[in-house]
């Protein structure tokens, strides 16, 4: 009876050991999710903040006490590797470049740009143009949500047919008139104008855009993963 006990000890206190564990993890897990997501999230904390609140501490108490499967499975996405983050083949080759007038070969690679003093990469492609340039849509796909937020400014969340990407366009100096959530836009549609709402430099408007690759029922804000722009827009696909 003695070692039985002994060997129940010790064996007890690794059950119990590995439900704080997983209890830890899950908790981590969630607080990564919450505060991470690079500088996308930047633009979409303050709306998280207003429109989440609720919905994060819901999580938050359920996560705490029961780590559900429905947590670990809204994870996946964001484990994305290379490979799986990658658009298929043909899907975003017909892009055009969303600021009317721009050529192709006068754009500039600024996706690994450093921001905040390299804490994070830009991600994103800046297209500078006078204030006031149409922005046009770079491919085809739905309003899902029309934003402003303190770094971003004005910004347009546009989500792809298929779901799995979403194109983030900032710093507009104007939406298109009647333009609306939930609203279907074509490729080339006129969606507002370039200008400089947000954090951006007064003196050098420029449009912020962004391609997310993320998961068909990923909310709009959710950490997504960025790819670059660049070489889909400029058809320097074959370089480097
Ligand atoms: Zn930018």
């Amino acid at each position: 009876m003695a070692s039985e006990k002994m060997l129940l000890g010790p064996m007890a206190l690794k059950l119990a050991d590995r439900i704080l564990t997983i209890v830890a993890t899950a908790t981590l897990t969630s607080a990564a999710w919450i505060v991470g997501g690079g500088s996308f999230m930047r633009y979409a904390e303050d709306q998280k903040a207003a429109e989440t609140t609720e919905a994060t501490a819901e999580a938050a108490k359920t996560e705490t006490v029961d780590p559900t499967p429905k947590v670990i499975t809204r994870e996946e996405p964001k484990l994305d590797t290379a490979e799986v983050s990658q658009p298929k083949a043909g899907q975003t080759d017909q892009l055009v470049v969303p600021v009317l007038n721009v050529r192709r070969e006068d754009l500039t690679d600024t996706f690994t740009n450093e921001r905040g003093e390299g804490a994070s990469l830009h991600e994103a492609l800046d297209i500078v143009a006078d204030e006031g340039t149409t922005v046009l849509a770079a491919g085809p796909g739905e309003v899902e949500k029309i934003f402003t937020s303190e770094a971003g400014g004005k910004t347009l969340y546009i989500r792809s047919p298929d779901r799995q990407t979403i194109h983030f366009y900032a710093h507009l100096d104007e939406y298109a008139e009647g333009l609306q959530e939930g609203q279907r836009v074509r490729r080339g549609q006129r969606l507002g104008t370039v200008g400089s709402t947000g954090n951006a430099d007064d003196e050098a408007p420029h449009l912020h855009f962004a391609i997310l690759r993320t998961s068909a029922d990923a909310e709009w804000w959710e950490p997504a993963t960025a790819i670059n722009p660049y070489p889909l827009l400029s058809g320097n696909n074959q370089r480097p």
